[in-house]
């Protein structure tokens, strides 16, 4: 990595308030100024903090209730069966960097598909899940004390070989605080991924306010390579590695992109998928556009990924001062 950022001084930030989640300042410029919630079609601002260069949505609402409802992310078993082997596949290349009896912390683990993934390698395994429902049927399938609802529900002491944050980050509005937790939190020569998604990828460029995985106001902060390396350093950690594969992810993105161009309608294929819409032609028609698109949806994004561009992006880090972890 050859990416040099500066480090002011990091203010926290005050919730609620249009200030930079990352360093608290508040004087930025504005992307976009009218960027849908795909589900509730309220309009939010994307803006980039001056000082730092985060990316981040404005205004941010004071609960985000009306924003997850009952059906996001809950798909069929069928979606949830491609998600769960693609997720397989993802901590299979995962656990090799570490042995057999390793520790792994996953923040915001859902149901624990992942954590099921790494336990079946001879991992020991840990969540962290705010949902109370998907804690539960997590702790049925991994142990009633695998699981705690925030990171102060573990024990003081515990340290983590590895800790996942996978499409967790861009959710959270005071990243730099959890980041600082975590880091305190791995063990000597522990490791730090972080998978969001990537707001200088060619697909965000392609698809501008409508780039399926804008996804505001669910997605609090939009990071690039840049920021995310800054944002790591403000919580003393060191990005030692960035990616850019993701076969379940990026492909369909540029699929969904390119059908809400054409139709003028965001998410077609995602509100179907999550039980928001019902079957009608325009849902058909996305469909059988979405079929074709396929091939060329994943030539490009195998290009995206070798030019470092893809549209999610995975970041290693180490705590600072630790030597960096060949990966
Ligand atoms: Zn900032």
């Amino acid at each position: 990595m050859s990416l040099t950022v500066t480090l002011p001084s990091v203010i926290e930030p005050s919730p609620g308030a249009d200030t930079c989640p990352v360093c608290g300042t508040l004087d930025f410029t504005s992307i976009y100024n009218d960027a849908r919630d795909p589900i509730t079609l309220d309009s939010f601002r994307v803006v980039e903090c001056s000082s730092c260069g985060a990316v981040y949505t404005i205004p941010r609402p004071a609960s985000l209730d009306r924003y997850y409802p009952r059906h996001y992310r809950a798909y069929g078993p069928l979606v949830t069966r491609i998600l769960s082997a693609f997720y397989g596949l993802r901590v299979s290349r995962w656990a090799r960097i570490k042995p057999e009896g390793a520790s792994v912390l996953e923040v915001g683990c859902g149901p624990g598909l992942m954590l099921a993934a790494f336990r079946r390698r001879g991992w020991r395994v840990f969540g962290i899940e705010r949902n109370e429902a998907a804690a539960e049927t997590a702790r049925q399938t991994l142990g009633p004390d695998t699981i705690a609802t925030s990171l102060e529900g573990l024990p003081a002491d515990a340290r983590f070989d590895l800790i996942v944050l996978f499409q967790v980050l861009e959710h959270i509005g005071e990243p730099v605080a959890l980041l600082r937790e975590c880091a305190r939190r791995l063990a000597p020569g522990g490791l730090l991924i972080a998978n969001v998604p990537n707001f200088s990828s060619w697909q965000s460029r392609f698809a501008g306010s409508n780039w399926m995985h804008l996804d505001v106001p669910r997605h609090l902060v939009h990071y690039t390579p840049e920021s995310m390396t800054y944002t790591l350093k403000c919580a003393g950690l060191t990005l030692s590695a960035l990616g850019f594969t993701s076969f379940e992810h990026d492909p369909y993105g540029w699929v969904e992109s390119t059908i809400s161009r054409v139709t003028g309608r965001t998410n077609t294929l995602t509100r179907f998928l999550m039980g928001l819409d019902g079957f009608s032609p325009q849902v058909l028609f996305s469909w059988i556009l979405g079929i074709a698109l396929f091939p060329p949806a994943l030539l490009l994004a195998a290009l995206s990924w070798v030019a470092g561009s893809g549209a999610l992006m995975e970041a290693i880090a180490v705590a600072s001062g630790a030597a960096p972890k060949q990966v």
